[in-house]
């Protein structure tokens, strides 16, 4: 098991193999919140220390053992992480309520996923992907093998980041590359503790290394650098324009998980009680700071008066909390700059004529003060040209739009930039179909809403990004794809027949 000291105290950044702190001394705090204390304080990498990262993983990659390595062999690391996470099961959820201020239920689904994210990857990789092309020449063995990319650079944001970091590290390594990761400088506690675990099972000096540091200090040296054959970046959009820019410098590889404005579709057949909680869930679960949260309701206009009532009730009751107190529903937003932004859009709601159904403010209770909370918030009689309507707030405000027919629903729901996910509520299975085909999303969930599995990919359409993590796309993002084109029986080929 990690000690606290080994999860909170310097050094760690983690370069070739070894604990360091920062080059240039500098160290950064942590803040819990939920009441604002410092929970722990981290080395604060800068350029150099970035710069140094990637040389690890250039040589480890270029001169190492891992890209050589036996399948077999990586598979063993790789069902090895899982168990020391599996095994540090408390530990790891308990540091990633506290630094993420999310519920230890949500945290404890997070630390199962990426148990579950590493043992899928063992058994893809165990698996292969390697194929014979029939050439019709008896004499040419052709085959179709997958090779590492290379050094992979691996950006994660702050609302998952044990979860999204793990999406990218379990696939790389299963892949054979070698990599620098960079986790949220807000919420990098857990990732430190992956690390840790990583080095623990004994993957090989230069593999995996860990710097973290805000991406306005580390993010060129990361990024903009002709020694990093792919960038892996989950965060918002704008940081994914700068990095899709730099990588396009060096013609690098650019995997992007960007934000969502996901709409959750719901029709008068529906199942009235199951709709009312998947639409509150969707929309208010880690205090809608989710990329897919589904915070763009699109009722039917036959009941959305009934529909938007009965969920004011439910949010209203929802409890916001510490996400270590178990009477918890919904935790703080991360930070009080991160809800200083919420409370922006909730104003611009106001200003632009949405009417306020429920929330809109911090909650009263003194215990919560110190905290960055926020209450469950409702707009209705929201208008597709809004703000709050077309951009990712990424707090728990949910806008409601009414529909009559089935094209203007679908119109709604694809009157977006973005294109991650959306949920559809119906009893008619032909339209589900319809509509799980006419969105321009990348998951649509049909009466159900916010479930993903580690063999299923994940990713999204225009602004949310580009590539896939999860499922066999998520390994090939980590590939490069060789043809072999073997002639057994060599002989004077006869194009050129003047000399
Ligand atoms: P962000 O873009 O501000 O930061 C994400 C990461 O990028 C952080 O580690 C940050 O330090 C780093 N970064 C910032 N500038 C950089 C630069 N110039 N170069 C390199 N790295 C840089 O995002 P955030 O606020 O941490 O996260 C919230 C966003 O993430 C939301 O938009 C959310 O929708 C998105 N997200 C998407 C998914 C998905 O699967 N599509 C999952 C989770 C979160």
């Amino acid at each position: 098991m990690l000690t606290d000291d080994e999860l909170c105290c310097p050094p760690n950044l983690y370069i070739d193999g070894k604990w360091v702190n920062a080059l240039g001394g500098a160290t950064r705090d942590i803040v819990n919140p939920a009441d604002g204390t410092v929970i722990a304080t981290v080395d604060e990498a800068d350029r150099a220390d970035a710069v140094a990262a990637v040389a690890a993983a250039r040589a480890a990659f270029d001169t190492g053992d891992w890209p050589r390595t036996p399948v077999a062999e990586r598979i063993a690391y790789l069902l090895r992480i899982a168990d020391l996470l599996e095994a540090d099961r408390d530990h790891l959820a308990r540091i990633e309520t506290l630094d993420t201020g999310k519920t230890l239920r949500e945290s404890y689904i997070d630390v199962d996923d990426v148990v579950s994210v590493f043992r899928y990857y063992a058994h893809l990789a165990a698996a292969g992907a390697d194929r014979l092309v029939d050439t019709g020449d008896p004499a040419v063995i052709s085959r179709v093998v997958r090779e590492p990319v290379g050094v992979c650079v691996l950006v994660a944001p702050w609302n998952y980041p044990l979860l999204q970091m793990s999406w990218k590290i379990a696939p790389a390594l299963a892949a054979g590359c070698t990599m620098v990761a960079k986790p949220s400088e807000v919420t990098p506690l857990s990732t430190i503790a992956l690390v840790r675990l990583i080095d623990r099972a004994g993957v090989p000096p230069g593999v995996v290394n860990l710097v973290q540091s805000s991406g306005a200090t580390v993010g060129s040296a990361l990024t903009d650098t002709p020694d990093v054959d792919l960038i892996s970046f989950t965060g918002g959009a704008a940081t994914g324009e700068v990095i899709a820019g730099n990588a396009a410098k060096h013609i690098t590889r650019v995997a992007l998980e960007l934000g969502g404005k996901n709409p959750h579709i719901v029709f008068p057949d529906a199942d009235f009680d199951s709709a009312v909680d998947a639409v509150l869930t969707g929309a208010f679960l880690h205090s809608g700071q989710v990329c897919s949260a589904g915070t763009r309701l699109i009722v039917h206009e036959s009941m959305a008066d009934e529909f938007v009532a009965a969920l004011a009730v439910r949010a209203r009751g929802i409890t916001v909390g510490p996400g270590l107190d178990p009477a918890s529903e919904t935790g703080p937003l991360v930070s009080q700059a991160h809800r200083a932004k919420v409370e922006a859009y909730v104003a611009l709601g106001i200003a632009g004529g949405a009417r306020l159904v429920t929330g809109g403010a911090r909650p009263d209770d003194p215990a919560l003060q110190a905290g960055s909370f926020y209450l469950p918030t409702i707009f209705d009689h929201c208008q597709r040209s809004m703000r709050i309507v077309q951009e990712e707030t990424f707090g728990p405000i949910l806008t409601v739009e009414r529909f009559t027919t089935d094209a203007e629903a679908l119109a709604l729901g694809n009157d977006t930039a973005y294109g991650l996910a959306a949920g559809v509520r119906t009893a008619d299975p032909a339209r589900a179909e319809r509509f799980a085909r006419g969105l321009r999303h990348g998951t649509v969930w049909l009466n159900d809403f916010g479930y993903y599995t580690p063999a299923a990919e994940w990713g999204g359409f225009g602004r949310s990004g580009i590539g896939r993590e999860l499922g066999p796309s998520g390994l090939a993002e980590y590939q490069e794809t060789k043809h072999i084109w073997l002639n057994t029986a060599p002989a004077v080929g006869g194009w050129f027949t003047h000399n």
